[in-house]
């Protein structure tokens, strides 16, 4: 069946659209159960990868540990594991990579991390530690054949003086072994495109996948896009007014947002999304049909 001339056909042209999600470790039995409901859900669509966060100053080492531990044992998915320089001497956090390694897991997702105070405060690099995300690249990729990926800042990281300063801190990520780079969310599309025009001006050639966050609940992601210095424009705080009592036009709300973004991304060319899932598929999965994703067995049935 073909689309009408004023949708999309459900197979969007070019390179296949390929996608990441990513999880944070549980706290409770019950958000345990709630997170592999959703890990069972988007499994089918075949991620590229699948990435666990670790918990600020290193919180959830043991959490993220066997949350990504459990994914190689029971699933077909590729995770990576996210870790951080906070609060830890490099013995410390390589071991930690040492034991990602031994459980066989191969793409670590390397960053500096909060400043133990929270964001907005002054970072100090742990004494015995990992000085930059730069120097933990290095380091991870000194101990095991991993894929490393880190992090990018389409409206540059709120400690960044400059554009400049951040694109060579981006730079210097890739000099020390980062072979991708996944972006912090933005909702505004020129904001990717321009940032990538400065990226790969300067030179850096490594895919720059666009995070997406699918808007689970308005005012949480309003909140924490202040303290990472992600901006929300009006247009979309405008659509989301009066919703917070009607969860289901909220919902409704989110998924257009999140399709008409995606959408124009892929209008741009952009063929990889990373979503920042918070745990919940029932959106992404949407979203990632609307992207022309089908889970394994339909793709079967079809071909
Ligand atoms: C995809 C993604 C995943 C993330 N996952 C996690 C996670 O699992 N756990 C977690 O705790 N946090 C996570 N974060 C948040 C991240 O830890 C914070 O944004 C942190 O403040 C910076 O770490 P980074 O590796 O992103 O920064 P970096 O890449 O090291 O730095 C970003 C830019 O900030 C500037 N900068 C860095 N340090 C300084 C300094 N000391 N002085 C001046 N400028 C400086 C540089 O210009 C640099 O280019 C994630 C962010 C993203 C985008």
């Amino acid at each position: 069946m073909t689309a009408p001339d004023t949708l999309r056909p459900s197979r969007l042209p070019g390179a296949p659209i390929r996608v990441s999600f990513e999880f944070f470790p549980p706290k409770s039995a019950e958000a345990e159960a709630a997170l592999w409901r959703s890990i069972e859900r988007l499994a089918p669509l075949d991620p590229d990868f699948v990435s666990v966060t670790y918990g600020a100053g290193g919180s959830t080492r043991e959490r993220t540990h066997n949350t990504v531990a459990r994914l190689v044992r029971e699933t077909r998915l590729k995770p990576a594991a996210h870790l951080t320089c906070v609060g830890a001497t490099r013995r410390e956090i390589d071991d930690v990579v040492r034991g990602y390694r031994d459980a066989g897991v191969r793409h670590v997702v390397a960053l500096r991390g909060d400043p133990a105070g929270g964001p907005g405060t002054a970072y100090e690099a742990h004494p015995g530690g990992y000085d930059s995300s730069a120097d933990l690249v290095r380091g991870i990729r000194a101990l095991g054949d991993f894929e490393v990926s880190v992090s990018a800042y389409p409206e540059k990281h709120p400690e960044s003086s400059s554009f400049d300063a951040d694109i060579d801190g981006l730079a210097a990520k890739v000099d020390a072994g980062a072979t991708r780079a996944i972006t912090q969310f933005f909702f505004d599309n020129s904001l990717y495109a321009r940032y990538v025009e400065r990226v790969r001006a300067r030179g850096i050639d490594i895919p720059i996948i666009p995070g997406i966050a699918v808007i689970q609940n308005f005012k949480q992601t309003a909140n924490f896009a202040r303290k990472t210095g992600a901006s929300v424009p009006d247009w979309l705080a405008d659509r989301f007014a009066g919703l917070e009592s009607d969860p289901a036009t909220h919902q409704l709300v989110a998924a257009g947002v999140a399709a008409e973004q995606v959408l124009d991304l892929v209008d741009q060319g952009v063929r990889d999304f990373h979503f920042y899932t918070m745990n919940r598929a029932e959106l992404v999965y949407a979203i990632c049909r609307l992207l022309g994703l089908k889970p394994e067995g339909e793709r079967a049935a079809a071909a």
